[in-house]
Order: structure tokens, then sequence, then C-alpha cells
């Protein structure tokens, strides 16, 4: 039989930002006092906190825009555009303006990253049991034959009419926090905040600096340890989004551990070499995107895109336990692993 584990728990606990986050609470006696808002919305506890007079009506706002996001992104719900995509007839559905952007991300970095990101492997995590938490190790041929019927460059998208082939599905699930993420900051914006930050299920995204001037310092899980924190991260206004093996994951009765991110060449979890991942850049939705195709692609790969791009930084952690992070980045080490800075030649 299967272990199963779900670490929902563990998002609660490790809300990533190093700082307390609960219901609104007193009324701030200043402008400087914070308001927080909770929301558990997309499969995950979501943290919100906001600076500033302005602050309360951001957080109203910020929640209904994650509920309307989770409605249109969800893979599951009946009246998703992703749900209706999946389920049309003819493989072609009109989709809102953000599953439009957020597909449109996953091509373009499906195709940077050769076909790392695909967003189009929902028939293969369902058969693994990763949408459901039915979790099982499938025949290689049944794999095979799914994993036949999967590609990103099959994809369609034509501006907000997207079109699949006979059989295949999509998921967003690899891009749409960063996204929400991006969109909550953005909101947050125009409703005058210009101080806040969020913790979607432990990624993070930072509006300006604290009110005190400072950076957010926001913690990095340790991958070995999940529920201990591995480093510290010193940002403003930045993204700081993480893709680990721990976050969902079975065990089977050898002891082999299966996770959610998966290697489109095999079609089972991706293990090259890498166990967590973690990108620091300006928007969400580019961090949320490139955390899960740098995990799947393994150290080298990894740093050689982050060398080629160059406009974000990341922090590798490998399977033998090693941190490597790039110098862009305020970073402070509190694991017990070695931290090293990835030279830039
Ligand atoms: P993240 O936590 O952002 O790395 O996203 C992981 C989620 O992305 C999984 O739960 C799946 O829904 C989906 N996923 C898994 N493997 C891939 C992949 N190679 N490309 C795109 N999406 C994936
Ligand atoms: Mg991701």
């Amino acid at each position: 039989m299967l272990r199963k584990t779900k670490t929902a728990i563990l998002s609660l606990i490790s809300a990533a930002v190093l700082c307390s986050c609960s219901q609104t609470a007193e009324p701030p006696k200043s402008d400087t006092a914070a308001y927080n808002r909770d929301v558990f919305a997309m499969d995950t506890y979501m943290s919100m906190k906001a600076y500033g007079e302005n602050a309360e009506k951001a957080l109203e706002d910020s929640e209904a825009l994650i509920l309307r996001l989770e409605s249109e992104l969800s893979v599951t719900d009946e009246n998703s555009f992703i749900h209706k995509l999946n389920s049309s007839e003819n493989g072609t559905a009109q989709v809102s303006d953000s599953a439009a952007e957020i597909i449109a991300k996953a091509l373009e970095i499906g195709k940077k990253t050769d076909g790392a990101l695909d967003i189009t492997l929902y028939p293969l995590l369902k058969e693994w049991g990763f949408t459901t938490g039915d979790y099982k190790v499938p025949d290689k041929d049944v794999i095979d034959s799914i994993l036949a019927g999967t590609g990103w460059e099959n994809v369609s998208l034509s501006g907000n009419t997207v079109t699949i082939p006979e059989g295949y599905q999509v998921d967003l699930g690899a891009l749409a926090k960063g996204y929400t993420s991006d969109s909550i900051i953005s909101q947050m914006r125009t409703d005058g905040v210009d101080s806040a930050v969020v913790s979607l299920g432990g990624n993070v995204q930072a509006l300006g600096e604290k009110p005190d001037g400072s950076a957010w310092r926001v913690s990095v899980r340790d991958p070995f340890a999940p529920d201990t924190d591995m480093c510290i991260v010193e940002v403003r206004d930045k993204a700081v989004i993480t893709s680990g093996n721990y976050e969902r994951f079975f065990t089977d009765d050898s002891g082999k551990s299966y996770w959610h991110i998966l290697d489109p060449e095999d079609g089972c979890p991706a293990d090259n070499g890498l166990v967590s991942v973690t990108i620091i850049g300006d928007s969400g939705l580019d961090c949320d995107a490139l955390s899960t195709a740098l995990f799947v692609m393994g150290k080298d790969k990894a740093v050689e895109y982050q060398r080629r791009e160059g406009n974000f930084d990341m922090i590798l952690v490998t399977d033998d336990k090693h941190i490597l992070y790039t110098s862009g980045i305020d970073f402070t080490n509190i694991s017990s692993m070695d931290a090293e800075v990835l030279s830039l030649d």
C-alpha cells in the first residue's frame, strides 16, 4: 500500500514571510499599522498583509480578485474557462484575458525551456493520482501511451481562443499562483497601497518595502525538513517563488518518493538532481513558470538558462544537499547545508 502524504499543513506553518499574519484584527492606530487577510483558495492558504489607510479596501478587493481568478483558472471547477476548454467537443474555447495571458506565458516558457514546462500533462497527473490524492505508480506502457497525447507545442492561442487536439487537457497549476500574486500586487497599487506582502502557500510577492524603509525578509523552506527554514532573502518589489519535491508527494512500500512535478520527457516525477528551485524576480508569473521548468531541467541546464536569460535570481537545492544561489540576491543561509554562490562564467 502507498503511504499518502499531504502538505497543506506545512503550507500553513511556513507562510514564508517573517511576519505574523492573521485575520483582520484590531483597527490600526496609525497609517503604518498592518492589516491582514487570510484566504483559502486554489488549494492553498494565502496570507496578505498591507499597510496604510487604503489597506483595508485593497485587501477586500484582493480577496474578491483571488476568488474570481480561482473560478476562472481552476481545472476542476465545471464553470471555469479551463474546464470548458478541456471538456469541449472540438477542443476550442474562448478563455478569459487572465487565462489567455497565462497560456501565452506557458507557451513562451515551454519553448524557451525545450518543453520542460508543459501545460498539457494533466492526463498524466491524474494517472499518478496527484489530482485526487489517490496515488499510484502507473505502468510504463500506460505512461507512454498517455504521454503520446501531450505536448505544449500542440496548444494554439489566438487572441482569447485556445485550441487543443482531441484528448488533450490543460492545467495551469504551474503558473496560476504567480499570476495571482502579480494581480494582487497590481490591485493593491490601484487601491493606493505602496507597502504590502502576500504569501500564496509559501510563494511570496512583495510590494515596495516595509513601512520603516527596510526590505521584506522572506524565508525559503528547507526541502529536507520542510517545516523549518533554510535561508532568508531580503527583497523589495520582488516575487520569491519556489517549486519543491516536498510540496506534494507520496512514498511507495520501498520508501521511494514520487512528487507532483513531472518530466515531460518520460512522464515520471522530474528527478534531475534538484529538490527545490526558488526564483526571485519582478514578475510572479515568470518566476512561477521558471521555478517549475528549472526544477525539471536540473542543475546544469538551470544554470545555463539563468546565465543566458539573466533577468532573475535563483536558489537551487541539490539532492545531495548543496545550496547554490546567484549573486544578485541578499541571501543568508540559516541551514546546516553549505551554500555556494554561482559564478558568472
Ligand atoms: P509548481 O508548484 O509551481 O512547481 O507547480 C506544480 C504543478 O504544475 C503541479 O501540481 C502540476 O499541476 C503542474 N505540473 C507538473 N509538472 C509540470 C510540468 N513539467 N510543466 C507544467 N506543469 C506541470
Ligand atoms: Mg511554478
